[in-house]
């Protein structure tokens, strides 16, 4: 093929234009030539020949027209993406090309234009497979082969052609065209043989895109993080200026999206709903956990919070959201009048609740009663939404628990706070201590059970010098009432108190750290269970050794300190009352260490350490749970599969990799077609809540905002969809409780003026 044209006509469509007409012309060796001056062509011109001067002869030569995508093969045949049969000699080199193009799969042929074979035609939604749980993910594998009017498995053809159960699919000759039984095609795509093909493609194909730009798709991925919620409140606007503009009313008779008498506004909402994946994907993602918690408001309302978690994907990353949706304010007190408001609420958010599979609330007994809460009352409804008492919070309620339990510990933590109080109630004792502390004490309150880490830690560390500070005041103090004071507080601080001291403030150290990882909002259920299984192992291993370190020391102390009374009763240590933490968190961990069980086998150490039989095993207990989300037969097969595809993938990281790192995985690799529905089990668990911390959140953030937005119920429906994006924009850009500080401090300086 040779191209004359004069420089001025030398535009790239022009070149397109005339080997679409030669394509049937075009001849093993054809080489397109241009003769034209470089300098004279177009930018796109010269990127089109350098490309091809850059290939080494000996590789498949490339010349991709806009719409026909024929490629020209200088030793081989011409080569129709779409049409497999005329990739008949595969070599390395074509694999490469073809993977780097990726399947032409047919999907903008008109199908409607095709002759009948016996009455049936192709029809395009068998592109789309149908999941259990009413979602359906591409069949990317699958080429309609215009030429052949015949289906073709894209990976198959591509590797070798062996015996699989629809053996014409994976031919590159044939096809399959049995449009009668048509579902065949799922016996083939669950299909070891297919599998193991669809890996291989995916695989190499990560490989040779990893290998062109990780960094680019990282930076994409964050801006479109951002993008995404821009775009959802530019939707919105939008849809309000536009009825604004037309003067048309923005309240409908519902405030329900897809419903006659809904309003302009919302049916906008709807429209722009099926062009925009966004908003299109937070009305129908059907994995999604449920979280709620109330507080009562400035003036007394209760307000209750409701934030919606589920897995979002988004660019091939995934993450955990927990996006905050409304405030709903409730005159309801028990459980079945709150379980009454959300449904209603979920009603009109379009949230189904059948697609609920968690629920986590604080462990109020209205919330989280076994009977009469709202958790079993949802329940009730829909058996796969579990419950999870809220992690941070059964820490805290275990720890407040436990230091109250008798006379001895509560004795423990007043003489801590009265020690406190002592020096903080006059500026001369303060004074006096601070010139011998390097860190000044602090009180703790009993509701919040970390305050009391704050007050032991800097106690502990200096009470030597507090003991100093003490005795100096009782040889030197002309005031009765400080010397009486300040010898009572010595009396307090004997053996007992020093040892408690001790032991509390090693376990309340690691109790604090744990705090602060389970109210991340990010924080999985895998991760929190091994949390608390180290913290109650570390707490057994106190028990186990009976403390002996922390009595050695405090023995230590005693004497150095010269303290006479030592009448600890150290006979029955056996029985003390750390025991009772450690209990309590068995029971409140119960049912987070359960799920977590149930899900165990997925971690990437379970499947590394775990046989074939056993992983089996524990795939059908789980699948049983969830047959309404996943096919049992499948799951099973896809998941002793997918252990020898993590083994080979990442040999060196499987034992440590966790379930979102497993669900990167099959995003990175595009596995989701192979195994979807280990997909969706990882998206439930991911979904499953730890905590209600981003509830907590929410109430001083709406705080500032609910006032702003609140009249109709067309505008509350505005709020919800705004405040939604500004949540998720906020948080993304800047730190929250900085503007809550700043808030504050406007606030209290317009007090003071
Ligand atoms: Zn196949």
């Amino acid at each position: 093929m040779k191209i004359d044209t004069k420089p001025d006509e030398s535009k790239l469509s022009k070149v397109t234009a005339i080997s679409d007409k030669d394509k049937s012309n075009i001849t093993e060796s054809s080489v397109m030539k241009i003769d034209t001056k470089p300098d004279e062509l177009k930018l796109s011109k010269v990127t089109v020949i350098s490309d091809k001067d850059k290939s080494n002869i000996t590789e498949p030569r490339i010349i991709e027209s806009s719409h026909s995508k024929i490629i020209s093969v200088t030793q081989q045949h011409s080569i129709d993406y779409n049409n497999p049969p005329s990739w008949v000699h595969m070599t390395d080199d074509l694999r490469i090309t073809l993977i780097l193009h990726g399947p032409d799969q047919g999907k903008s042929i008109d199908f409607r234009s095709i002759q009948t074979k016996d009455g049936r035609r192709f029809l395009p939604h068998w592109f789309k497979k149908q999941l259990p749980n009413s979602e359906t993910i591409d069949r990317n594998w699958l080429i309609y082969s215009k030429n052949k009017n015949a289906l073709f498995c894209f990976p198959c053809c591509l590797f070798e052609y062996r015996q699989s159960q629809i053996p014409l699919i994976a031919n590159r000759q044939e096809g399959f065209s049995d449009w009668k039984n048509i579902n065949r095609i799922e016996d083939h795509e669950t299909s070891p043989d297919h599998r193991k093909y669809f890996v291989q493609w995916k695989t190499l194909e990560a490989r040779l895109k990893n290998s062109q730009s990780i960094d680019k798709s990282l930076q994409n991925a964050i801006f479109l993080e951002k993008e995404r919620w821009r775009h959802i409140l530019r939707a919105i606007l939008n849809s309000i200026l536009f009825c604004a503009k037309n003067n048309l009313a923005l309240r409908g008779s519902t405030s329900e999206i897809g419903v006659q008498g809904s309003g302009v506004f919302l049916d906008i909402v709807e429209l722009l709903s099926k062009y925009d994946k966004t908003l299109e994907e937070l009305i129908s993602n059907h994995t999604k956990s449920l979280l709620f918690d109330c507080t009562p408001d400035v003036s007394h309302n209760e307000q209750m919070s409701e934030i919606i978690r589920y897995v979002y994907i988004a660019n091939g990353k995934v993450k955990i959201e927990e996006s905050f949706i409304d405030f709903i304010i409730t005159e309801e007190k028990t459980g079945e009048g709150l379980a009454s408001d959300i449904m209603k609420k979920l009603q009109d958010d379009q949230h189904d609740i059948q697609d609920a599979r968690g629920q986590g609330y604080d462990n109020g007994a209205n919330m989280a009663g076994n009977y009469r809460g709202v958790q079993a009352r949802i329940q009730e409804k829909n058996n796969l939404a579990l419950y999870i008492p809220c992690a941070s919070h059964c820490l805290n309620l275990a720890g407040v628990h436990s230091a109250s339990i008798n006379a001895e510990m509560k004795h423990f933590f007043e003489t801590v706070e009265s020690i406190f109080k002592f020096f903080s109630r006059s500026t001369s004792r303060w004074t006096t201590l601070m010139q011998t502390l390097k860190v000044s004490l602090k009180g703790h309150s009993g509701i919040r059970w970390s305050s009391k880490s704050n007050a032991i830690k800097p106690l502990n560390t200096q009470i030597k010098e507090v003991y100093g500070v003490l005795q100096n005041m009782i040889a030197n103090s002309l005031n009765a009432d400080t010397t009486s004071s300040a010898q009572s507080l010595l009396k307090n601080i004997n053996l007992t108190f020093l040892f408690y001291l001790d032991v509390w403030n090693q376990i309340l150290g690691q109790v604090d750290r744990a705090t602060k990882v389970l109210q991340m909002k990010t924080l999985t259920l895998d991760k929190a269970a091994s949390l608390i299984q180290a913290l109650k192992n570390s707490l057994q291993e106190f028990r186990n050794t009976e403390f002996e370190e922390n009595f050695t020391r405090t023995s230590t102390l005693v004497n150095t300190l010269g303290i006479t009374n030592t009448s600890m009763r150290f006979k029955k240590r056996k029985d003390w009352n750390f025991d009772v933490f450690i209990n309590q968190l068995n029971w409140r961990y119960e049912k987070l260490m359960e799920v977590a069980y149930d899900f165990g086998f997925l971690s990437g150490a379970s499947l590394y350490n775990m046989s074939t039989i056993e992983l089996k095993k524990a795939a059908m207990d789980l699948a049983m749970k969830y047959e309404k989300d996943i096919n049992c037969a499948e799951f099973i097969d896809e998941i002793t599969d997918f252990q020898h595809v993590v083994k080979s993938i990442i040999p060196d990281h499987i034992k440590s990799a966790t379930v979102i790192e497993l669900l990167q995985l099959i995003q990175d690799y595009n596995l989701k077609e192979s195994y979807p529905n280990i997909e969706i089990v990882f998206r439930i668990f991911l979904t499953m809540p730890v905590t209600a911390a981003t509830c907590e959140r929410s109430f001083s953030k709406l705080k500032l905002i609910k006032n702003y937005l609140r009249s109709t119920m067309g505008q509350e429906r505005l709020s919800n969809l705004s405040i939604l994006s500004i949540e998720n924009e906020v948080a993304g850009e800047i730190n929250f409780e900085d503007v809550i500080d700043e808030f504050a401090a406007i606030k209290s300086r317009k007090v003071k003026l």
